[in-house]
């Protein structure tokens, strides 16, 4: 869809023009993964899909909801903001803008707004559409609410990058409160920060991060979709960070430590026997061995080693799979299917697990094959179709008109 097509949709919904559009993307993790809540980095970057808002201010004092990829519509009095039912889209538009004013309090909700959502981030894929329509209504909702400071924060480079922060941690205390996902920052973090032809290198505790150029001369990031109706519950999710903590707790024992990402390799050859739970201990060797190969992943690319970059791809997801066990049949049929065929660099899932999406990296003339390939394999092991994307990754949250 076009933006000139969004805009006729606005004003065939509302009967007036949009006065302002903003984009936020959704992002693609390339590796660390369950790093983030043990102290350590993940390294994603924002993709050229992701969530557009259209918007105008109306004189009746609501908030009308409406998504050209939902049924439902919803009307809000600014006066009633507070979360809707369960499972409600207008959540996460919502809990952003009672989270600016709550952040905030000098920001003001003066008017209602009539406002029109699009997306196009393939739904429930693990490619973060939820933090894409966070990140965007923080965008659009910071500038009504503080017009003044807003303008102030984008005028330099580092008032930039911390009101791009603010941004993604409005979009993470809404997913938190209005939609009950104790997620972690990455997702809104990378559609708020995102870079064209970069990655970011981010700690999710401290929120420190670098862009490293992502050049991959005659390969592309492919993105494939299990369409696995498996998803990592909250249960499952929240099983691995107790372990994770179990595991903290027994190591403190021999080494007093506060997160896992505080392990070196040679640390934990030191430690691992300090672990009496074998889950925990399993747990814990993944995290550890996965920030190593993080670190390594964006030293490898910032020196051109693709191959070496696709290796520890690869390593990770064998390390999700077998320690960590948040792979599934889908994830582990598409990632298998795809470390066969040549021009294959490495091939793992991203994002939380068990359904969702792997991504790879492929040398251009192999890209066909891999799709074929991978497909047809995946259907013989699954019964499942897979989708195929070929990612360009792009910037963070904007405004557009
Ligand atoms: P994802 O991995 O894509 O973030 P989530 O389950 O976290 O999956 O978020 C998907 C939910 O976000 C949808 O069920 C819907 O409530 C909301 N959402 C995402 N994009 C849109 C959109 N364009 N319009 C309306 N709601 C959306
Ligand atoms: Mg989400």
């Amino acid at each position: 869809m076009t933006t000139q097509e969004m805009n006729a949709a606005f004003e065939q919904a509302y009967g007036r023009k949009a006065e302002k559009m903003f984009f936020s993307p959704g992002r693609v993790n390339l590796i660390g993964e369950h790093t983030d809540y043990n102290g350590g980095c993940v390294f994603p970057c924002a993709l050229s899909f992701g969530a557009w808002l259209l918007m105008s201010k109306n004189e009746d004092g609501v908030l009308r909801f409406k998504s050209l990829n939902m049924e439902q519509t919803y009307s809000i009095p600014i006066s009633e903001i507070k979360p809707q039912a369960d499972r409600a889209w207008c959540n996460y538009a919502l809990g952003c803008i009672d989270i600016i004013a709550r952040r905030h309090p000098e920001a003001k909700l003066e008017s209602g707004y009539d406002l029109l959502y699009y997306g196009n981030v393939p739904a429930g894929a693990g490619l973060s559409s939820s933090a894409a329509m966070e990140v965007v209504t923080a965008r659009a909702f910071t500038e009504e609410m503080m017009k003044g400071l807003v303008d102030e924060w984008m005028s330099g480079p580092e008032s930039e990058k911390k009101y791009r922060t603010e941004l993604a941690l409005i979009g993470q205390a809404c997913e938190h409160e209005y939609a009950g996902v104790m997620c972690g920052v990455m997702d809104q973090f990378a559609s708020a920060q995102g870079k064209k032809d970069h990655a970011i290198y981010l700690n999710c505790d401290t929120l420190e991060f670098e862009h490293v150029p992502v050049k991959l001369e005659g390969i592309k990031v492919v993105i494939s979709n299990t369409h696995s109706p498996h998803h990592l519950d909250s249960g499952a999710y929240n099983d691995r960070v107790r372990q994770c903590h179990t595991a903290v707790e027994q190591i403190s024992k021999v080494k007093p430590i506060k997160f896992l990402a505080e392990l070196t390799e040679e640390d934990w050859a030191q430690v691992e026997s300090a672990i009496t739970d074998p889950i925990a201990k399993k747990r814990a060797r993944h995290v550890v061995g996965e920030v190593a190969r993080t670190a390594a992943a964006v030293e490898a690319l910032k020196k051109g080693e693709i191959a070496y970059f696709g290796e520890l791809m690869t390593a990770s997801h064998v390390s999700l799979r077998d320690d960590y066990e948040v792979t599934g049949p889908e994830l582990d049929a598409l990632a298998e299917a795809a470390w066969q065929v040549e021009g294959v660099l490495g091939s793992r899932m991203t994002g939380g697990g068990f359904g969702g999406c792997t991504v790879s990296l492929v040398k251009e003339e192999a890209i066909e094959h891999f799709k074929a390939f991978v497909g047809a394999e995946y259907e013989k092991k699954t019964g499942l179709k897979a989708d195929f994307y070929v990612a360009e990754i792009g910037d963070g949250v904007t405004r557009l008109a």
